[in-house]
């Protein structure tokens, strides 16, 4: 029987600067990442689904063409006629990528305004999949929305996975980012942070020290990325590590998380083996920093 592996979130229009000066137009966003590489990687008894809002307009029809035409279906993406999606440029800097961003009114932002769509869509989810930008960018009443969606999700036995993504900016405080942060963690099933961000931003010491302290949240498999460092796993009470291979030439990381997860999630969701996971996706991350660009077909 097909399954479904469902990603929530926001893509958004990415203007990225080419060799000669001007700009190429692409399509981006952490959670649409995450369902490009999964496509990619889920046997075909999945099917992988997004699910976001966008507009009606031109660019917003091209967006939803550029995710049909990667094989992720698109039936769960909502149409508003009152708004349009996000865009953000990249600028080099002798050879520093910046981000400016103009997203504070994108239709996404709108995605979690209906109970009854979210629970109708989470009802034929197997795994849905989210992220702390998913969180970030909903109003206070919708997230809580989304907390209830994804708690019946639960109970009915999806599988929810969510990794923290931590970007204090598209947050009103620090407060309510960790608030937030933690009462996802209570609500999923596998948790997939990345220790840089959270050293920063909950002060954790050490990847175990983050693993404890989603493992308390209620979280019971979490999986703490360190980029070319050792990654930390905890499910239950054991405490494992994890050396991701040396990539020799590093290009670009940006989607490096995102990829991880995909190729993680890939072989943990068909074996449940937690070694051959974390391999599997150290490999498809080391894949996509090697080349540039966050969507590249593996
Ligand atoms: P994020 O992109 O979310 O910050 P990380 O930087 O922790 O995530 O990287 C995610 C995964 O990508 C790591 O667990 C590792 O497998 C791989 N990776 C990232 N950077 C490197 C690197 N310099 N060398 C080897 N693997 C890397």
């Amino acid at each position: 029987m097909t399954q479904t592996f469902l990603s929530i979130g926001e893509c958004m229009v990415e203007m990225a600067p080419t060799a000669a000066g001007d700009y190429s137009l692409g399509f981006a966003g952490d959670t649409l990442n995450t369902a490009w590489y999964a496509r990619q990687f889920l046997g075909e008894e999945w099917d992988v689904s997004y699910l976001t809002a966008v507009g009606e307009d031109a660019i917003s029809n091209r967006m939803v063409e550029f995710i049909a035409g990667a094989g992720i279906k698109t039936d769960l993406v909502q149409r508003r006629s009152d708004c349009t999606v996000g865009l953000y440029l990249i600028q080099l800097d002798n050879g520093e990528r910046s981000f400016a961003y103009w997203r504070s009114d994108s239709a996404a932002r709108r995605l979690a305004d209906d109970p009854a769509r979210l629970d109708a869509a989470f009802a034929a989810a197997n795994v849905i999949y989210l992220s702390g930008i998913t969180l970030a960018i909903l109003p206070l009443q919708h997230r809580l929305t989304l907390f209830d969606a994804l708690a019946a999700a639960r109970q009915r036995g999806a599988t929810v996975v969510f990794d923290t993504n931590l970007r204090p900016r598209l947050w009103d405080s620090h407060e309510t980012m960790q608030q937030t942060i933690m009462t996802a963690a209570g609500v999923s099933d596998i948790l997939l942070p990345s220790f840089d961000d959270e050293a920063t931003f909950f002060g954790d010491a050490t990847p175990d020290d983050t693993a404890r302290r989603y493992a308390d949240a209620g979280a019971p498999l979490v999986v703490v990325k360190n980029g070319g460092n050792e990654a930390t796993c905890l499910r239950g009470a054991q405490l494992s590590h994890f050396t991701p291979p040396k990539v020799a030439n590093v290009v670009d990381t940006t989607a490096a998380g995102d990829s991880f997860n995909a190729g993680f999630l890939a072989t943990y969701l068909d074996t449940g083996n937690l070694d051959d996971s974390m391999a599997a996706g150290a490999a498809l991350a080391a894949r996509v920093i090697g080349e540039r660009g966050a969507l590249i077909k593996v």
